[in-house]
């Protein structure tokens, strides 16, 4: 199965070089040498140079008086990788928050010539290389990271990046906080010739998708198909098989997809978790992907969901 060709952030076999995050000294000289590029992420959009990452040199002028230090990523073809996070920036037109995941929400800087602009990067996934996608996940989810882990969970103190931005350290208790990943289980559930899909209340127009759900703590990934496929849609599921994985840094989910064999048809659907659930024959499918389909949108490109469904349809399931 060649997830990669499918599935954005699905790893691109990036060389993290994780022994230089014990290595200050070492980070400082790389942030100076002259093939080293550095990723600008503006209140989790990284910036993009039309369709590839907008990389900047260390001394580029948009990344003077960043207040965050830069997070090391890692090494390519021996080349520094850094991210550095901008969210302090105001622009004097700020873009409009994106209010879907539909939205553009294009943030173009004055320092910075088209086609350069921070952009959301789930309309941009399909687009980027494995590489490029493996590196923007990472800037984005440890950038939202340090953004919203600033103090300490234990005591409270103001805590301060370490290790080229992958741990915080509590100067008041001596506590070292990691950067987390939440497991969240997104499942193609089938029955016969059938897929499960559902929707989210407040979800775009014709927006439909596998059922996912945050893995619960002391939950195996087995227990927490079964039990959010019950929870909303009351479907009971027989066997579940893991297939594929996929980091999905808003903010810090790691998707986990799995097959989910239904025992019944019937839904009885949890009207505040979805809004809606239906069976979809493979005929029906393919005109979901087709864009033909009377009532459902093409799933997004890029997304595990998609790619899921796409290996059902192929029979590849
Ligand atoms: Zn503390």
């Amino acid at each position: 199965m060649q997830n990669g060709a499918i599935f954005a952030f699905a790893g691109s076999g990036l060389d993290r070089a994780a022994e230089l995050r014990v290595a200050p000294e070492r980070l400082a000289l790389l942030w100076q040498a002259p093939e080293t590029r550095v990723l600008p992420i503006w209140r989790g959009r990284p910036l993009f140079a039309g369709d590839v990452l907008g990389w900047l040199a260390p001394d580029h002028p948009v990344l003077e008086g960043a207040p965050q230090e830069s997070v090391f990523l890692g090494l390519e073809e021996g080349a520094a990788r850094f991210a550095l996070d901008l969210s302090h920036w105001r622009p004097e037109e700020p873009a409009a928050t994106p209010i879907s995941l539909f939205d553009a929400g294009e943030q173009p800087h004055p320092l910075l010539d088209a086609p350069m602009v921070f952009a959301e990067m789930r309309n941009r996934m399909a687009m980027m290389s494995a590489r490029e996608a493996e590196l923007a996940a990472m800037a984005r989810a440890l950038g939202e990271w340090h953004r919203s882990h600033g103090h300490c969970a234990r005591c409270g103190a103001a805590t301060l990046p370490s290790h080229g931005g992958w741990k915080r350290h509590c100067p008041a208790c001596n506590a070292e906080h990691f950067p987390r990943t939440d497991p969240v289980v997104i499942m193609l559930i089938t029955e016969g010739n059938s897929a499960l899909l559902g929707r989210g209340p407040g979800w775009p127009e014709g927006v439909y998708s596998c059922l996912a759900g945050f893995v619960e703590p002391g939950e195996t990934i087995e227990a927490a198909v079964r039990r959010e496929v019950a929870e909303e849609t009351g479907v009971p599921v027989g066997p579940v098989r893991y297939l594929a994985s996929q980091p999905w840094p808003f903010p810090a989910s790691l998707m986990l997809g799995c097959h989910g064999k239904a025992t019944a048809r019937a839904l009885t659907l949890d009207p505040v978790e979805i809004e809606d659930a239906c069976w979809v024959t493979r005929e029906d499918m393919a005109d979901i992907f087709a864009g033909v389909h009377p009532h459902i949108r093409a799933p997004r490109q890029g997304a595990i969901a998609a790619g899921l469904l796409r290996m059902w349809l192929a029979d590849h399931i």
